[in-house]
């Protein structure tokens, strides 16, 4: 899983810090998201997942990484 954040669109509403706290958090002085861990280890895959769907401003893309000795074909 690799996560893409785009700051500029980020409005500081602060869902993805409180449904994925392993994955984001919030800057202290702007309020927008921070990327903790650009490719989150499986136990918070569903958490970010699930906090790139409920951001109201669709600043957070998840895209699933190739895995290693896997094929081309998804
Ligand atoms: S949920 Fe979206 S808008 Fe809110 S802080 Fe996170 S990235 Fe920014």
């Amino acid at each position: 899983m690799d996560i893409t954040l785009h700051r500029d669109r980020c409005v500081g509403a602060g869902m993805c810090a409180l449904t994925a706290p392993g994955v984001f958090d919030q800057d202290d002085e702007d309020g927008r998201v921070v990327l903790l861990d650009t490719k989150p280890s499986p136990a918070h895959h569903a958490a970010a997942r699930l906090a790139a769907g409920l951001c109201p401003a669709a600043a957070i893309t998840v895209t699933a990484a190739r895995e290693p000795g896997s094929s081309s074909t998804p």
